[in-house]
């Protein structure tokens, strides 16, 4: 069965879950990953420039039969092609690797340098029809007030590291009030043992029958975020997506909760920084 969706500000309806690709650097893995993901119902892949592999996802999506309507490609700029003509040159390179005809949505990756000649190369291509909408990632409440005030055509999501370690703070309640849906990536803690061990996760896993990474993406979906858990193990994936039929209680989502540290557990490299 497929994961219900989120409505974007376009109007178009987003599945809620999703499976992610980075760091999936094997073709045939990734190929054969995504081919996985959306027999078992997956609707939503996400990927980037930056990963190396929208070829083997444009492959991965042919490969599974599932109609090319049905399904929503994510994929992200780079920062080395920030400013109009080069992001014009990325999305059009994007698209031709992708090989899928359009692209759903499209992303920045990083607030980072030329984001308004970035920001209207993408608005020319959502006029084109090449790209259906277009979204921000890894922005804060100030770079997205940024961009808005510049935008003529607004950016339907922003997609922020997330996970019961780490939740953003204000961020999401901000994203929430501009009707800009919030995508959490490293929704697993990219695989931490420590929070795969923590008792209250594992507590709520052994109540409900489930694994400590449902238990988790449960969370994110029950707290009304988009999510795009990575996995390259089939059963790992199929697991992933079986997380719409239970609910955490009340005390269980407040326990979970409480295991925000309040900062994130990705460090941004010197150099990402440094070009910002
Ligand atoms: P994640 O939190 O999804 O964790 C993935 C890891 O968790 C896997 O490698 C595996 O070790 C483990 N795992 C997955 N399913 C499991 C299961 N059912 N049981 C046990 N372990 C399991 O981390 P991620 O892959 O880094 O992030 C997810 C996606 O978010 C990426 O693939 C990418 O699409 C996106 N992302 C975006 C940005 C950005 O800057 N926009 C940055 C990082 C990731």
């Amino acid at each position: 069965s497929h994961a219900p969706t989120v409505m974007l500000a376009t109007g178009v309806e987003m599945p809620a879950l999703g499976l992610g690709v980075y760091l999936v650097r094997d073709p045939a893995v990734c190929e054969t990953s995504v081919e996985t993901a959306l027999r078992a119902g997956y609707r939503l892949v996400d990927t980037a420039a930056m990963y190396g592999n929208e070829r083997a996802v444009g492959r991965g999506l042919k490969a599974s039969g599932v109609p090319r309507e049905d399904v929503f490609l994510t994929t992200k700029v780079w920062v080395t092609d920030f400013g109009y003509e080069r992001t014009k040159a990325s999305i059009a390179a994007s698209l031709e690797r992708l090989d899928s005809g359009w692209i759903d949505l499209m992303l920045l990756h990083q607030p980072v340098r030329d984001v308004l000649g970035s920001w209207r190369a993408m608005e020319e291509a959502v006029d084109a029809g090449t790209l259906r909408a277009i979204g921000i990632s890894n922005f804060t409440v100030a770079d997205t007030r940024r961009l808005l005030e510049h935008a003529r055509i607004r950016p339907v999501l922003n997609q922020v590291e997330l996970h019961p370690y780490f939740h953003q703070g204000a961020l999401t309640p901000f994203l929430d009030e501009q009707g800009i849906v919030t995508q959490s990536w490293y929704p697993l803690g990219h695989g931490s043992k420590d929070l795969f061990q923590e008792r209250v996760l594992v507590d709520a896993a052994a109540a409900h029958g489930r694994s400590v990474a449902q238990v988790i993406l449960r969370w994110h979906v029950q707290r009304g975020l988009a999510t795009i858990p990575k996995s390259t193990d089939p059963e790992h994936i199929v697991a992933n997506l079986d997380v719409f039929d239970f609910s955490l209680t009340e005390t269980e989502m407040a326990a979970i909760e409480a295991l925000d540290k309040g900062r994130p557990m990705f460090r941004p490299p010197r150099w990402l920084l440094a070009v910002g």
